[in-house]
């Protein structure tokens, strides 16, 4: 028997406009990352972020060009079912992987570009401040259509690094995304540095932050300064809720507040925010499946954040902007 009873279906609501406004954009990935997470380096899980870099540098040698482009078109596949229409991901340009993972994405651009509008970021994981790190990263450059980087990688020289690569990047005439401020932590300050330097190099309305969660731990008064520095410097952020769900417990005190991008503050300040999958099914995420729904979802839960029409843009049409597609 038919219902005569209907009921208000939200998510389909929100997912017929995200349709409406050109389909989902995924604005943060590893691609050629993904899917690396075996039954042997499983038992790795629960050791420290640093042994995991070591293990992601041991896959980063022995991978083969064959092998990263099956990781890149899994996942590319995986956005295409879910009405993905433009992604873009980090490439590794690094020492140990050379250029399998350039040759590799270049391959899949080419298999895929048809489905879907691909977007490339060159990733200095080891950073920029020795010269075959630099070399690396030069050629990252020419090869990417952003120019991308992880502040932490030359910590504590934070601000030589954002000089080298927002001069790279104004240099090729490209847009930045930089991994900024992910640990939760109250002394944390590296998007305030990005939107300082990005001021100081000229490059406003050019530069895209990632993650910005460690803005949670500092009060209101410092946040809001913050995003109205983000806002001068028209600073864009990309929250990958899923990807840091999972930050540390500390018996540090802070304001009270979960780990996840405050979107809701940053879209009141005026600046952007996009949204992103960062690692599928690797060893520091073995468990996210990549699903868009699931990130959007918990980015408006966990900040009880229910403006429809803004979220729809973080879906869409500000994941178009951070990917500089116009
Ligand atoms: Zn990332």
């Amino acid at each position: 028997m038919k219902s005569v009873v209907s009921f208000y279906d939200l998510k389909q609501e929100i997912l017929e406009k995200i349709r409406e406004n050109g389909g989902w954009v995924n604005a943060h990935a590893h691609l050629d990352r993904a899917y690396t997470i075996t039954e042997e380096n499983f038992k790795l899980v629960n050791s420290k972020r640093h042994e995991k870099w070591m293990l992601n540098a041991a896959i980063r040698k022995s991978s083969t060009v064959e092998s990263i482009y099956a990781r890149i078109a899994k996942s590319l596949e995986l956005m295409i079912s879910q009405g993905v229409a433009a992604t873009i991901s980090y490439i590794d340009t690094t020492p140990d992987v050379q250029d399998k993972a350039i040759k590799a994405a270049q391959k899949a651009r080419d298999v895929y570009k048809s489905q879907m509008q691909i977007k490339y970021i060159c990733l200095p994981a080891y950073g920029v401040l020795t010269k075959e790190k630099k070399e690396w990263f030069d050629i990252g450059a020419e090869f990417a259509d952003l120019i991308g980087s992880t502040l932490k990688t030359d910590s504590p020289h934070e601000s030589e690094h954002l000089e080298i690569v927002l001069q790279k990047a104004k240099d090729m005439k490209k847009m930045v995304h930089i991994h900024v401020d992910e640990l939760n932590i109250p002394d944390e300050h590296e998007t305030e540095l990005l939107a300082k330097k990005t001021i100081e190099f000229g490059m406003q309305g050019k530069v895209v932050g990632i993650h910005g969660i460690s803005l949670n731990a500092r009060p209101k008064q410092e946040r809001e300064r913050i995003y109205t520095l983000m806002h001068k410097a028209k600073m864009i952020m990309v929250a990958c809720p899923i990807s840091w769900i999972d930050g540390w417990r500390s018996e540090v005190l802070t304001p009270t507040h979960n780990s996840v991008t405050p979107a809701d503050e940053m879209t009141a300040f005026g600046i952007p925010v996009a949204i992103g999958i960062d690692n599928l099914y690797d060893i520091f995420k073995p468990m996210n499946d990549g699903n868009m729904w699931n990130d959007l979802r918990l980015l408006m839960e966990a900040n009880r954040w229910f403006d429809i029409d803004e979220i729809v843009k973080v879906a869409t049409v500000n994941g178009r902007r951070a990917l500089g597609i116009t």
